[in-house]
């Protein structure tokens, strides 16, 4: 499959990984946006929020697990973070494969 995050997941793409496990990937932001912004994936290809199913409760239960672990990893869990999902045309989601923005390490800016 033409996907940039499962070139990612499949080490065909090179990136600085952050946390791995058997169905979650985390790994920088190639054009980080805060001190902190990391990418939080399921290795399973979804190819947005709106295209969850029930099945996916238990993993998307997971990867906020981790964030949470990476956040305290990071030493954000005081300071505070930002967790962000782009959805399709409107929500401003480029890659098609469902990602968690971790941002943090800053004062982040409040813009819709
Ligand atoms: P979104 O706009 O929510 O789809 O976010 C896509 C994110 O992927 C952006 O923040 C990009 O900077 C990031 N990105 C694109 N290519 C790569 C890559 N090869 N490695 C890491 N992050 C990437
Ligand atoms: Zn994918």
């Amino acid at each position: 499959m033409d996907c940039l995050f499962c070139k990612i997941i499949n080490k065909e793409i090179p990136s600085q990984i952050v946390y791995e496990d058997n169905d979650i990937l985390a790994f920088n932001d190639i054009a980080p946006k805060a001190p902190v912004h990391i990418l939080i994936i399921p290795k399973k290809h979804i190819s947005s929020h709106a295209e969850l199913g029930e099945f996916d409760a238990e993993l998307m239960g997971k990867i906020h697990m981790v964030i949470n672990k990476i956040a305290r990893e990071k030493g954000i869990l005081e300071s505070g973070y930002r967790v962000i999902i782009n959805c399709g045309e409107d929500g401003g989601q480029e890659v098609k494969h469902l990602h968690f923005h971790l941002l943090g390490g800053k004062k982040l800016e409040i813009n819709m």
